[in-house]
């Protein structure tokens, strides 16, 4: 896979491309992020990206020709990407988006500035994605989430095929709670079961719980969630005589 990102900071890349799990799937040729500066696809003097709002206002808009040229030389290569604008007022990204995202050959991701990008960009793109109902000061951090998010998915990157297969969200569902070692921290104790040895029964008790945070915390989600057979009978003894496995 190849992510183009195209940015007036592309300094800002350097920390998050360079680490960890995004560091070494680069390294390894899992994914070639290309970062583009916006400045080198303008043709003034001051190598301007930026002008006033028409009809007035606070802040700076950002120009269409800069990105719009940006995207038409990568365009010229093949094969055609799949073009997104980060922007607050675009479809929340969630895990779907990531895996559905995973499956393209190549990505262009736009990070906006200031007040934002000029209306008309938008002819130009497939997609328009917000990370969350908050607002950053550009689209570059929402880039490095995209990026970390979609790079875990693309196999070969995560060393287990499980791990990112049985993580919160890609049922719809919250991640059962993790314990590791010291058993007893500060007068917490890891819950019995998982150190029973008992492994149908562990299975059991962080389906369970995967359920009840899942219905406590993110009622949107769990309203969406088919359940199985097994979940709902799990579920129904617990809310009938709190048990659990
Ligand atoms: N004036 C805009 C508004 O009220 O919707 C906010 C512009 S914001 C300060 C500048 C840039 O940050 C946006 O163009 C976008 O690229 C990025 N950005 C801010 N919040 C974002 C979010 N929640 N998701 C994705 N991108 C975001």
């Amino acid at each position: 896979m190849i992510i183009d990102i195209l940015t007036i900071f592309p300094g800002f890349f350097e920390g998050p491309l360079r680490e960890s799990i995004l560091g070494k799937a680069i390294q390894e040729g899992l994914v070639k992020i290309r970062v583009h500066n916006l400045r080198e696809f303008t043709e003034d003097r001051h190598r301007t990206v930026d002008d006033r709002p028409f009809g007035g206002g606070a802040g700076m808009v950002m120009k269409p020709e800069p990105i719009v040229r940006a995207l038409e030389s990568l365009q010229a290569e093949k094969p055609q990407p799949r073009i997104i604008l980060l922007t607050p007022r675009g479809y929340l990204f969630n895990q779907v988006t990531a895996r559905r995202w995973s499956l393209y050959d190549r990505i262009v991701l736009i990070c906006g500035r200031y007040e934002g990008v000029d209306e008309r960009v938008s002819f130009f793109v497939n997609e328009e994605i917000s990370i969350g109902d908050y607002i950053l000061s550009g689209g570059e951090a929402a880039a490095v989430v995209v990026v970390d998010a979609l790079v875990r998915l693309i196999p070969g990157v995560l060393g287990n095929k499980e791990s990112s297969e049985t993580e919160s969200f890609e049922r719809g569902l919250i991640e059962y709670p993790q314990y590791t070692r010291p058993r007893s921290f500060r007068g917490y104790e890891v819950p019995e079961v998982l150190i029973s040895g008992n492994h149908e029964r562990v299975r059991k008790w962080r389906i369970l719980q995967s359920l009840l945070l899942t219905r406590e915390r993110r009622p949107d989600l769990f309203a969406k969630v088919i359940l199985s057979r097994e979940e709902k009978e799990l579920l129904e003894k617990f809310d009938r005589f709190g048990a659990t496995p």
